[in-house]
C-alpha cells in the first residue's frame, strides 16, 4: 500500500498546492482522471466552524485539489458533505459560509441538491442498504478529504469516519440511536465506507485536533497532508502518527481483522515522518475508559458489569450554554429539552454517544462518569 505524506507547515495555498501535485503524482491518481469525470470532493464540515480551528477540512486542500482536477481537465467538481444537524440549503449554506467554501466558487459547485439515496450493501450485518446523499452517488470518483481528529466516541476521525457525513442529516444520529455499543458502530461504518469506496483520501493534518474532538478538542499541529488509495490502512498509520495505539480504536481494528487494512504492507513515499511528533491528547471519554486496564477477553464483561456505575454521562456547563437547542437536535435518544434559555439533560435513556458534545458550538458539554 502506498502511503504519500509530504511536510507542509501551514496553511498557504503556495505550499499546499505542490503537495498536492505531488501526491497525485506519487499515486499515479492521473491515471484515473479524464475530461468529463464527475468528481464529488467528500470534506469534513461537522459543524458551521471558521477555518481558524482545526474542525473542519480547510478549504486552502480542498482548493488545491479542484485546482490540479481542473488541470486535468476536469469541470464537473462538487463538494458533498452533509453536516451534523440538518441537511437543507438554509443550514448547508450557513455552514459554506462560515467555513469559507465560499472561495471555492464557481470552479467547485457547493452541493444545494439535498436528496438522498438507497443504495445496497452487500453483507450489511443487519441493514442491507444505506441512505446516502445523492451527488455523492452520482459521481464517477469520490475524492475524501478529512481531518485528522481524536473522537469521543470512536477514539479517532479520519478516512473511515469522515464518510458517516455521507448520511443525510439528522438520520446520523438516528443510526447512533440503532447502533450504541461501539462494536456495532464501527462495522457499520466500515459497511459504510466500503459502499462508498472513495477513490482517493487525503487527510488534513497541517493543523489536527487533539483532546474532547471531533468539535470541542484543541488545536495539535502536524505540519502533515497525507495521501492514499487505501484509505482503511491510511488510518491505521495516521493514528500511529497521534500516538495512538491504532489496534485499540474499533473501527481500525475490525478493518485490519477483515483484512481491510495492511500494515504491512505500508509503503512510505514523499516526506520523512517528523521526528518530534508528540501524543495527542486523548478524549474525556476514552480517559475516563478503565476498562482497557483489563485483558481483552474481560474487557465486555466488566464494561457489563460496571454497567451504569461507569458509563459515560455529558455534563453541562450551564454558564457556557446559550440554549441554541443544537445539542437536542442531534441528540437520537431526544433526551434533551431547552427550559429557561439551557439545556437539560435527563440521564434515563442516554446511549452515552455524544452527538450533543460534537454539536455544542459553546463547549458546554463534558463527561461525566456516573461513578
Ligand atoms: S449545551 Fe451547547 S448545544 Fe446545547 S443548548 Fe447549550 S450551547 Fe446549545
Ligand atoms: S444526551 Fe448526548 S450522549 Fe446522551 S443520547 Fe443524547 S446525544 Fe447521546
Amino acid at each position: 500500500m502506498l502511503q504519500t505524506l509530504y511536510q507542509v507547515p501551514e496553511y498557504k495555498e503556495e505550499l499546499i498546492y505542490p503537495a498536492v501535485c505531488k501526491m497525485m503524482e506519487g499515486l499515479g491518481i492521473a491515471q484515473d482522471i479524464r475530461p468529463g469525470l464527475k468528481v464529488a470532493i467528500k470534506p469534513n464540515l461537522v459543524m458551521a466552524k471558521s477555518p481558524a480551528y482545526p474542525v473542519t477540512t480547510h478549504p486552502f486542500v480542498i482548493k488545491a485539489v479542484a485546482r490540479w482536477l481542473r488541470e486535468q481537465g476536469v469541470e464537473d467538481i462538487v463538494l458533498a458533505e452533509s453536516s451534523g444537524g440538518l441537511y437543507n440549503s438554509e443550514y448547508m449554506k450557513n455552514v459554506y459560509h462560515v467555513c469559507g467554501l465560499r472561495q471555492l466558487e464557481p470552479e467547485v459547485k457547493l452541493n444545494m441538491d439535498f436528496s438522498a439515496k438507497t443504495v445496497n450493501c452487500p453483507g450489511g450485518f443487519s441493514n442491507h442498504s444505506f441512505h446516502i446523499i445523492t451527488p455523492i452517488l452520482e459521481a464517477d470518483y469520490v475524492i475524501n478529504i478529512c481531518k485528522l481528529k481524536t473522537h469521543a466516541m470512536t477514539g479517532y476521525s479520519g478516512g473511515i469516519k469522515n464518510l458517516f457525513g455521507t448520511i443525510p442529516g439528522l438520520e446520523k444520529p438516528q443510526m447512533h440511536y440503532r447502533w450504541p455499543d461501539i462494536q456495532d458502530f464501527s462495522r457499520m461504518l466500515l459497511e459504510l465506507a466500503q459502499t462508498v469506496n472513495p477513490q482517493l483520501t487525503v487527510i488534513d493534518a497541517i493543523d489536527a485536533m487533539e483532546g474532547n474532538g471531533p468539535t470541542g478538542g484543541s488545536s495539535h499541529p502536524l505540519g502533515l497532508l497525507l495521501g492514499a488509495r487505501d484509505f482503511y490502512t491510511q488510518d491505521y498509520f495516521a493514528a500511529g502518527l497521534m500516538g495512538l495505539d491504532p489496534m485499540k480504536i474499533e473501527m481500525i481494528r475490525q478493518a485490519v481483522e477483515k483484512g481491510l487494512a495492511k500494515p504491512d504492507e505500508i509503503e512510505l513515499t514523499g516526506d520523512p515522518v517528523p521526528e518530534n511528533l508528540t501524543p495527542f491528547q486523548l478524549p474525556d471519554t476514552h480517559k475516563l475508559d478503565f476498562t482497557g486496564a483489563f485483558p481483552k477477553f474481560l474487557q465486555k464483561p466488566v464494561a457489563f458489569l460496571g454497567g451504569k456505575l461507569f458509563k459515560s454521562y455529558p455534563q453541562l456547563n450551564r454558564e457556557l450554554c446559550v440554549g441554541c437547542g443544537k445539542c437536542a437536535e442531534s441528540c437520537p435518544a431526544h433526551i434533551i429539552k431547552i427550559e429557561n434559555k439551557k439545556a437539560k439533560f435527563r440521564r434515563k435513556g442516554c446511549i452515552s454517544c455524544f452527538c450533543c458534545q460534537e454539536m455544542c458550538p459553546m463547549k458546554a458539554i463534558s463527561v461525566k462518569k456516573a461513578l
